[in-house]
């Protein structure tokens, strides 16, 4: 890096911080990790994370969710199944904020009423979301990215100029062995295969240290190892994150709830059905609108 490149680096980073600052003190917020924390932080003594109730999303007279209401735990690793055009995917731009539904609510914590927030407050208030395909930077490297991830907006550049405090260097190992892009840290994002810019994605989302993660077909086009992987992956964070994990792969799904978990089958935009996978396999509707196909 040339002298000037820094400098500017620098003076980038300084403008950023006074920024927050301001931020800071008009609207009551502070940076923390470099993502910003609300003053009302989501409430989860009563155990329950999410919370939608009677959620109905119409596009055109059409119902995409029909009175949908589901409750995800705290540290629950939480798979939802169903056909497609379900409203899966609704379900999430609902959570996210991309989608404002007609009738119901939904909340984050016991206090956080979701359907008040922009897209960026969600993200901020510790809600990250995993689409389909990946959407890393594909010019830098692996640890490059972390560190991107690590600001609280992706378009700050000026955090690749800043020194890393020793914790955050510690963070971003860790989060690259939990990913097992270790071996790749210096290696440019373009370059590898699409199931590492999967993880490498979920990595940057794990650097903001979510709360409640979404996952939307996370393992598609992904190869029977990675996949086997990524389910290690979902299972190693359980219990620190809730997880809402959107799958067409079963035998991802029965690895990823071994065991007693629940379930959730969705089928025209409401809960079909919900119960352990060998409950809802045996349900006959269930077999019917999905399974049996
Ligand atoms: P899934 O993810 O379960 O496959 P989606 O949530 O993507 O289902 O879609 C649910 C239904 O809503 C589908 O019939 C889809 O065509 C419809 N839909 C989704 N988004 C829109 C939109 N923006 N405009 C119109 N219809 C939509
Ligand atoms: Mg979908």
């Amino acid at each position: 890096m040339t002298p000037e490149l820094q400098q500017a680096g620098a003076e980038a980073l300084q403008r950023w911080r006074q920024k927050e600052q301001v931020s800071a003190s008009s609207g009551g917020r502070s940076a923390s990790f470099g993502r910003l924390v609300h003053a009302h932080e989501p409430d989860f003594a009563h155990g329950v994370a999410l919370y939608l109730d009677d959620i109905t999303v119409s596009f055109d007279g059409f119902k995409a969710l029909n009175a949908l209401s589901l409750a995800i735990n705290v540290g629950e690793l939480r798979c939802i199944i169903g056909p497609n055009g379900a409203g899966k995917t609704t379900m999430m731009d609902v959570i996210t904020g991309k989608t404002r539904p007609d009738l119901g609510s939904a909340s984050f914590g016991q206090n956080i009423d979701l359907l008040r927030l922009r897209e960026n407050a969600i993200a901020q208030i510790g809600i990250g979301r995993k689409f389909q395909k990946p959407t890393v930077y594909e010019q830098l490297s692996v640890f490059e990215n972390l560190e991107l991830a690590l600001a609280a907006d992706r378009r700050v550049r000026a955090s690749l100029f800043s020194r890393l405090s020793g914790a955050q260097l510690d963070r971003i190992g860790e989060v690259m062995a939990l990913i097992h892009l270790l071996p790749e840290a210096q290696r440019t994002a373009g370059l590898l295969s699409h199931g590492q810019k999967q993880w490498l994605e979920i990595g940057m989302l794990l650097m903001q240290d979510p709360k409640l993660l979404l996952l939307d077909e996370p393992v598609a086009g992904m190869t029977d190892e990675e996949t086997e992987r990524t389910a290690e992956l979902f299972l190693s964070l359980e219990g620190q994150h809730s997880l809402v994990v959107v799958e067409h792969d079963m035998k991802f799904v029965e690895q990823l709830t071994e065991g007693w978990k629940k379930v959730t089958v969705l089928h025209e935009g409401r809960v079909l059905a919900e119960g352990t996978l060998a409950d809802v396999q045996a349900n006959e509707q269930v077999v019917e609108v999905y399974l049996g196909r």
